[in-house]
């Protein structure tokens, strides 16, 4: 199913929790939903669930306005960060539990109820799991069934809302990759809720990048991460240096390197930043008069193949984080304390002021 989002407003008091967001959810695709604390991830989730009212604005499923259906009618599964298993019920129970309380003419049949709970728990790979409860269980675990019990009764729409948020980081990386393969084989829309822009970028086929109640980018992994489209997505989808110039006769000068800036933004003396990411940035022996960045090497370490450097700016100390291949740096070989050339390979430029 797919959903749709369209202007949807919140206010708690004075404080807006969600502007004007309109978004795109296609039919079978795992969206991640993405942002710092309280940006209004959970609150979206929430409305697009029923289980909040927006002031504004509709939802809309599979096209069709579902804004003032109640939950139940929107036909979706949940799992929360602490999803609350039924202590006195069995992992089977705990599934089957929503089937049970299905009005008569929806429930399936007490064979079928056990067809389907032995599939979903073949699914989430804990079948033998079956008659224990769930104080026995691992977090990690719990969480599983947790999901199986959202499955279980064919929800058109699946939204997690930080699902493994109080998972410590192995379990977490092994759950991720594992929703991911879940996901591939079931196709039901779904949406869930990180902070964790790695967690973001491993699982998801679209990214929502929020801030501030407001969607800063809809796209794809490689979109958010490679072409973000604002600083604030570049910050936080991975390290990133900033070098701040101004705009002289039509680039961007850095004070060590010049950048093209943007068409649109040609004012002369306008202030903008070069975004650079570590991988971006090379590094080579320093040669009075070559054009780039001179800074002094700080630190670095090489860890498989990948080798990190950190160094500061001669003119201002600013400290610059690259990463070059291994072999480079080991051919390089800089002593700590020696001037080194910085060169952009990559560079995206946001201005200030623009035209
Ligand atoms: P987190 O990752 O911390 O859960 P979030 O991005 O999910 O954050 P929300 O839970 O959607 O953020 O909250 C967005 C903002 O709205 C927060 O500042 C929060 O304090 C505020 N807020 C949420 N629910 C309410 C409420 N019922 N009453 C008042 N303010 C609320």
């Amino acid at each position: 199913m797919s959903i749709e989002v369209r202007n949807v407003h919140k206010q708690f008091g004075d404080f807006t929790a969600l502007h004007n967001v309109s978004l795109q959810f296609p039919d079978g695709e795992l969206t991640a939903l993405l942002g710092p604390s309280g940006c209004g991830k959970t609150t979206l989730l929430r409305i697009i669930a029923g289980l909040a009212q927006a002031d504004s604005g509709q939802i809309l499923l599979d096209g069709q306005d579902a804004s003032r259906q109640h939950v139940r009618e929107r036909q979706v599964g949940f799992v929360f960060q602490h999803y609350v298993l039924f202590k006195h019920m069995t992992v089977f129970d705990n599934i089957a539990f929503g089937l049970r309380v299905k009005p008569r003419s929806e429930r399936p049949s007490k064979s079928e109820i056990h067809e389907r709970v032995m599939r979903l728990l073949s699914l989430v790979q804990l079948d033998w799991l079956a008659d224990q409860y769930p104080s026995s269980l691992s977090g990690g675990q719990r969480q599983r069934i947790a999901l199986a019990r959202a499955l279980a009764v064919e929800p058109r729409v699946l939204l997690l809302d930080e699902p493994f948020g109080a998972l410590d980081a192995k379990v977490r990386k092994e759950l991720r990759r594992w929703l991911r393969r879940l996901h591939d084989e079931l196709h039901v829309t779904s949406i869930f809720v990180t902070h964790d822009q790695e967690e973001a970028l491993e699982v998801a086929d679209q990214i929502v990048v929020m801030n501030k109640g407001r969607v800063e980018q809809l796209g794809t992994p490689d979109d958010v991460y490679n072409r973000p489209a604002s600083p604030f997505v570049y910050g936080f989808l991975g390290n990133v240096n900033l070098f701040h110039g101004r705009v002289r006769q039509g680039v961007l000068d850095t004070g060590g390197f010049e950048w093209q800036a943007p068409d649109h933004a040609l004012v002369e003396d306008a202030p903008g930043t070069a975004y650079v990411r570590p991988h971006d940035l090379d590094v080579a022996r320093y040669e009075p008069g070559a054009k780039g960045i001179v800074a002094r090497l700080l630190h670095a370490h090489a860890i498989g193949p990948l080798a990190q450097l950190e160094l500061a700016r001669a003119d201002n100390d600013d400290i610059i984080e690259v990463i070059i291949p291994s072999e480079q740096y080991a051919q390089l070989a800089p002593r700590e304390g020696e001037d080194l050339l910085v060169t952009p390979r990559r560079v995206d430029v946001f201005l200030e002021t623009a035209g």
